[in-house]
């Protein structure tokens, strides 16, 4: 019986683990080399109030079959929880109000809802409303999110809408990111469509298949980060965590994977770790993608949790949260009233610290290119929180638990023109048929995009192995016994 050829995956993420279940299936000996002790990458969870809260990812998006897909998978859909009801808010012209109705990723679709809801200054909504009666705006290449947006809806609806949106998924600025990359649907209307507004509004009309009905997001009972964990459990000692890749060395036959825990001998490796880290690993064998790998930049980001009581709030937070624009003199970028949107964390708040009647919050600090907030001490970090929270819902009293987070160049930014660069990475990656990239930095940062790109991507190199690199040896059909083959 042949021996099924190794893939070494380098990073333990959601990128990596999937794309070694999926391997696996497909008839390789998968190892996942992994830095941190635990597995997970950017879905991490930990104590506070005694209750497991998500100190990084909290939530899938629902509306895309690949998390939820996997979640089943694993076993886990009886924890699979949903928010409560209320929706997000922006903070904007000196208080919360709720984000207009019929928008898409901020766009407004909805003249009226846009003026209703406030958002806007009336010179901002009128000038909004110009995209109306405007001319088309021709757009060809790739351009940023504010230019286009900005030409047809002006600046307000992009700092106010468009911008807070985006920061919740990038920490990036509308100057900078790629209309095509981080918007796709709106890209097509830009390229087709003469009124943006009216394109918005008939998208939403319209509808699509995949938007379907149900929740936008979910999560699951424990924390997201159970998910990560739960597809570590399913691949067992094939996860070697507290070991970090040094480089790659190429063989006559595959690769030799340095790592500080003594070497790998692999037929192929996938680089499922951030761009900085897989460009550095390939410098000297694919420089070109090496290249390209480096200039993506990363923003980095801080996240306070508290546990308060809900006594120190002039009335209960209402809501899951609000989103705060650059210009509006907070600190904060955003806030999530945690146990509003997860009904599961309020039950087991009750459950762990009963009669104290407490309150979980998170809130985001930090936008590409802002750095200097990020450099204050944890407590300093807590306290611009807990007064931007004061500014906002009128809190006054302290925390019973405070718990910092911080994910230093945490997040891939998709500048202008990353579409083209992934495209170029993934050119220069076919003429080595041993070698792959997977994960945030490439078709998509949120979890289901990750998901789905470790699936393409383990598809692609067991392809190339059973092709390219060793024809005849093993496709998995004979239920070879991974275990037994680890190095
Ligand atoms: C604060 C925050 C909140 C987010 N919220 C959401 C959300 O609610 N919903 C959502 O869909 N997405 C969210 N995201 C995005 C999403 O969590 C990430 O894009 C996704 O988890 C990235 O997964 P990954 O496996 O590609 O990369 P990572 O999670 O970064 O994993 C890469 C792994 O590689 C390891 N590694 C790096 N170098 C080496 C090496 N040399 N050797 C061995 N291992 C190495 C790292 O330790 C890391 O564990 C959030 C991201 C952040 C930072």
């Amino acid at each position: 019986m042949p021996e099924a050829p190794h893939v070494v995956v380098v990073g333990g993420g959601i990128s990596g683990l999937t794309a070694a279940l999926r391997l696996d299936a497909l008839g390789a000996a998968v190892t996942v080399v992994e830095a941190a002790d635990t597995p997970g990458g950017k879905m991490q969870a930990s104590p506070v109030a005694g209750v497991p809260v998500d100190s990084g990812a909290e939530s899938v998006l629902a509306r895309r079959p690949e998390a939820l897909g996997l979640i089943s998978e694993l076993g886990l859909e009886e924890r699979v929880v949903h928010p409560g009801p209320g929706s997000a808010s922006v903070y904007s012209r000196g208080r919360i109000r709720s984000l207009p109705q019929g928008q898409l990723m901020g766009v407004p679709g909805d003249l009226a809802a846009l003026a209703r809801s406030g958002v806007l200054s009336p010179a901002g909504t009128l000038r909004a409303a110009l995209d109306l009666v405007w001319p088309r705006t021709p757009v060809r290449g790739d351009l940023p999110v504010a230019s286009y947006i900005g030409i047809r809806m002006g600046r307000q609806v992009v700092e106010r809408l468009v911008e807070p949106l985006l920061g919740g998924v990038y920490a990036g600025r509308a100057d900078l990111l790629s209309l095509d990359a981080t918007l796709p649907q709106i890209a097509p209307m830009a390229r087709r469509d003469r009124s943006l507004m009216r394109a918005v509004r008939a998208s939403l009309e319209k509808g699509t298949p995949a938007k379907g009905k149900g929740p936008v997001f979910a999560s699951l009972r424990g924390g997201i980060a159970s998910l990560p964990l739960a597809l570590a459990e399913r691949l067992g000692g094939r996860v070697r965590t507290g070991t970090r890749v040094l480089s790659l060395e190429r063989r006559p036959q595959g690769w030799r994977v340095r790592t500080d825990g003594g070497p790998l001998e692999a037929d192929a490796v996938l680089l499922a770790c951030p761009a900085p880290e897989a460009a550095r690993l390939l410098s000297e064998h694919v420089p070109e993608a090496a290249r390209e790998l480096g200039g993506i930049e990363y923003a980095s980001m801080a996240l306070v949790t508290f546990a308060l009581p809900a006594s120190a709030f002039p009335e209960p937070p209402s809501g899951t949260g609000f989103l705060v624009p650059a210009g509006e003199g907070l600190t904060v970028k955003a806030a999530t009233f945690s146990s509003n949107k997860w009904p599961w964390l309020g039950e087991e708040l009750a459950r762990t610290a009963p009669g104290q009647d407490l309150v979980l919050l998170r809130c985001s600090i930090g936008r590409h290119g802002e750095s200097g907030v990020l450099e204050r001490s944890d407590e300093d970090l807590a306290a611009v929180a807990l007064a931007d929270l004061a500014t906002v819902t009128g809190l006054s009293g302290s925390p019973v638990e405070t718990r910092v987070t911080r994910w230093t160049d945490g997040l891939p930014q998709y500048a202008v023109g990353h579409t083209g660069r992934v495209e170029r990475v993934r050119t220069a990656l076919t003429r080595h048929p041993g070698l792959g990239v997977c994960g945030a930095a490439y078709g998509g940062v949120g979890i289901p995009a990750c998901i789905a790109d470790a699936g393409r991507e383990a598809e692609r190199l067991a392809d190339a192995l059973r092709t390219d690199i060793h024809p005849g040896r093993g496709d998995g059909a004979d239920g070879h016994d991974q275990q037994g083959v680890n190095p």
